[in-house]
């Protein structure tokens, strides 16, 4: 089932966990969110804005999401799902973050106090940890 290998590049995780620390710092349990692109070669974070303004959740604007839907289309690049950090919790889906994502789909978390990814494969309410590499550029 998890025959494909995910590769993420160590340079954007690391510049994705910087700018989750600047934002829970600047904003009480503020998060950042994004999505999970496959560009056939590596899982690239593409961070997008957090609708929701107070602290301890996380929303898409869908404009902005399905402009980058077309053009990575354009690109054969896939969505594979999305990510979000956790200022004040582990890296791990909460309930509420397995009910609001799409079946069948991925999702890395961005453990700010420990600095640490998960990623975890969503499927059916259930939420399975999944293994990954990081490469360099
Ligand atoms: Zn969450």
């Amino acid at each position: 089932m998890f025959l494909k290998k995910f590769k993420f590049l160590n340079e954007q995780v690391l510049e994705i966990i910087k700018e989750a620390e600047v934002s829970a710092s600047i904003k009480v349990a503020s998060e950042i969110c994004g999505l999970l692109v496959d560009n056939g070669y590596f899982i690239e974070l593409i961070k997008v804005k957090n609708k929701t303004k107070k602290g301890g959740g996380f929303s898409f604007y869908y404009n902005e999401i399905r402009l980058l839907q077309s053009a990575l289309q354009i690109m054969n690049h896939e969505i594979i799902g999305t990510f979000h950090s956790h200022p004040l919790y582990i890296a791990k889906p909460s309930e509420s973050d397995i009910h609001n994502s799409n079946d069948d789909s991925y999702m890395l978390i961005i453990d700010v106090l420990d600095k640490e990814i998960g990623f975890w494969y969503i499927k059916n309410s259930h939420a399975t940890k999944i293994n990954y590499e990081i490469i360099s550029a």
